[in-house]
């Protein structure tokens, strides 16, 4: 693609773009009155303008029906958590049986890991990335710790190569290979949280099953990003979190995927709650855990529907959409950013560096950027300047233009605040 760094050309693709209407739908923080550059939908996703009424209706069917609600509510909160087998199935390419919305993400980490990570004789090692999300490291530590072995030898880290920025995924395999009688459980985020790299997961799952071992995916910046296919990748699970490029506010309501293979299994290990037992006979309140058998079942307690009624907003958008659509424009406006950035790098002596792999099948939307000879200072005129992006220390900016609500003007403007705020 050979892209143009000026403001109407920008407007031009803006204008082909069938998408663009839907940055109506979200409302936009300002900035001296105009809608800033938001480029952080990787961590918090914008909120969609029907997300208020949505809440309001759910409050009002509690002020009208109190606990008849539970079944006299416009969309009864018995079955809530209901509604988005289906939305969710489609974002992450799997049976509508083998995915729930439920708990928190680190939550759920842990519930999946109580089933998958059953570590046994000398298969007890868990395989992961170096510098992972903290959380998913803090998770993985802890249940290692719980069945009683030492972080620095149960865990095996892939970290770049020295002076690369990327995990060169053959060293992936090569590990698992080495490790193939040890590891007992292989856990990595889909989508690096930090250099934005996409794994291979469809081959590293292969590999992992060939060793013997159990595969989760930690999905928090690949579910409504990049396209999936959980089902037939075979993985054994994985879980999300709703509020990045799902959009459906601070903490709400993660979302998590179990391999039909494994719902199906009344025997393997679950923490159990009310709310993964058979719904038939739920209420009889009697002992003895009767899984349903879906993903379902991992599912402890009665649904927070407040924060639902967002992600069933959002999740509509997203059903409206598709991920198809999504992704090539996603891939597009990425390109496009990478473009800006390489332009406005030209100008200053090459000063900006994206780490984020160049083939788009190995990224999703965002743009990693190392800032060579700029700190702080610089990520500070950006925000000053109306654009919301993210600062890692020592001097790493990610951005991330998203498909449903950001626009190729964006990036262009992005492209002007960044020379103006090098000079
Ligand atoms: C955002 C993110 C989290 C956050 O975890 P919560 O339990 O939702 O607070 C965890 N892991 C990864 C990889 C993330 O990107």
């Amino acid at each position: 693609m050979s892209f143009a760094f000026k403001e109407e050309y920008a407007l031009k693709l803006d204008s082909e773009d069938e998408l663009n209407s839907l940055r109506n739908e979200f409302i936009f923080p300002k900035h001296n009155g105009k809608d800033v550059i938001y480029f952080t939908g990787n961590s918090l996703g914008l909120q969609p303008k029907s997300a208020s009424a949505a809440i309001k209706q759910e409050l009002d069917d509690w002020g009208k029906y109190g606990v008849e609600g539970h079944f006299e509510a416009k969309n009864p909160w018995y079955a809530y958590h209901e509604m988005f087998a289906r939305p969710l199935a489609k974002i992450v390419g799997a049976k509508e049986a083998e995915v729930v919305a439920m708990n928190g993400l680190t939550t759920n980490l842990h519930l999946m890991m109580v089933s998958f990570y059953r570590p046994k004789g000398k298969r007890y090692k868990i395989l992961c990335e170096a510098k992972a999300f903290p959380s998913d490291q803090y998770a993985l530590e802890s249940q290692v710790r719980f069945h009683g072995y030492d972080p620095n030898d149960a865990i095996i880290e892939i970290a770049p190569r020295e002076g690369e920025h990327l995990i060169n995924e053959e060293d992936i395999y090569t590990a698992i290979k080495k490790h193939k009688d040890e590891i007992a459980l292989v856990m990595i985020g889909g989508v690096n949280y930090y250099t934005g790299q996409l794994f291979d997961m469809k081959g590293i799952t292969q590999a992992g099953h060939d060793v013997g071992a159990q595969v989760g995916w930690d999905l928090a910046h690949a579910a409504g990003n990049v396209p999936l296919q959980l089902h037939d990748w075979n993985v054994d699970f994985a879980c999300w979190c709703s509020y990045k490029y799902l959009n459906s506010g601070p903490g709400s309501v993660s979302g998590a995927f179990v391999h039909e293979r494994h719902c199906k299994n009344p025997d393997l290990i679950r923490f159990a709650g009310w709310w993964g037992h058979n719904k038939k006979t739920r209420f009889l309140m009697e002992k003895g855990f009767d899984p349903i058998p879906t993903a379902e079942s991992w599912q402890l307690s009665n649904a927070p529907v407040l924060a639902m009624a967002v992600h069933k907003v959002s999740l509509d958008i997203f059903e409206r959409v598709g991920i198809k659509k999504l992704r090539q424009k996603s891939e597009k406006l990425t390109a496009y950013l990478e473009f800006v950035i390489q332009k406005v790098s030209e100008e200053s002596q090459g000063g900006f560096e994206v780490i984020t792999p160049k083939n788009p099948d190995e990224r999703g939307c965002q743009l990693s950027i190392l800032a060579h000879g700029y700190g702080r200072p610089l990520f500070d005129k950006l925000t000053k300047a109306g654009v919301i992006a993210d600062w890692r220390e020592p001097n790493v900016i990610r951005i991330a233009p998203v498909p449903l609500y950001n626009s190729f003007a964006d990036c262009y403007y992005f492209g002007i605040k960044l020379k103006q705020a090098i000079v």
